[in-house]
């Protein structure tokens, strides 16, 4: 009888957590500070820029621009080898715009940056703890950690670094020139 009860009890509330679970999400993506987006968008984007993985230098980077990827795609950025946990650090000033994870990229960080351009960083271990959309960003600045999250899973750990000229995920330009 008791045994029974408690079944119940944890019945009712495994079906209140799928109830919450399904709450819709706010979808839209967060406002972000009109101000300082005119501001990026008024600086320069270098055109060399620091590679955004702490301890690896030039010579260990490899063009890996337009590689054939699965589903037919290209790769769309620069996958840049590193240990587990190394700290990854922003490529330049900017604005955190989104922190939504997705199947491709696991774990992931959008920044706004200079001119209007975007840069990704995926397959991230985690983000920095604490690290919220609007937060400013400066060169150098560490935002997370390399991992292998996302469609990476079965890949050696690295950060996957993609520059978008033209917004979010438009106007995918090769990063390796600009960290040369
Ligand atoms: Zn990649």
């Amino acid at each position: 009888m008791f045994r029974s009860a408690f079944i119940i009890f944890i019945t009712l509330n495994l079906i209140l957590l799928a109830a919450c679970s399904t709450t819709p999400r706010r979808s839209t993506q967060p406002q972000l500070p009109a101000q300082v987006v005119l501001k990026l968008k008024a600086m320069p984007l270098n055109t060399h820029l620091p590679i955004p993985v702490k301890g690896i230098s030039t010579n260990q980077l490899q063009d890996t621009w337009g590689n054939a990827r699965s589903m037919g795609r290209t790769h769309e950025g620069i996958d840049i080898l590193a240990p587990r946990g190394t700290p990854v650090t922003s490529a330049t000033e900017g604005m955190i715009a989104s922190l939504q994870g997705n199947t491709l990229g696991g774990t992931v960080i959008w920044i706004i940056g200079p001119a209007g351009s975007w840069h990704y960083y995926a397959h991230l271990e985690k983000q920095k703890r604490g690290l919220k959309v609007g937060d400013i960003v400066h060169v150098g600045e560490v935002i997370g950690y390399v991992g292998n999250s996302g469609n990476a899973r079965h890949t050696v750990t690295h950060l996957h670094y993609g520059i978008y000229l033209a917004g979010k995920g438009r106007g995918a330009t090769n990063p390796y020139p600009y960290l040369r």
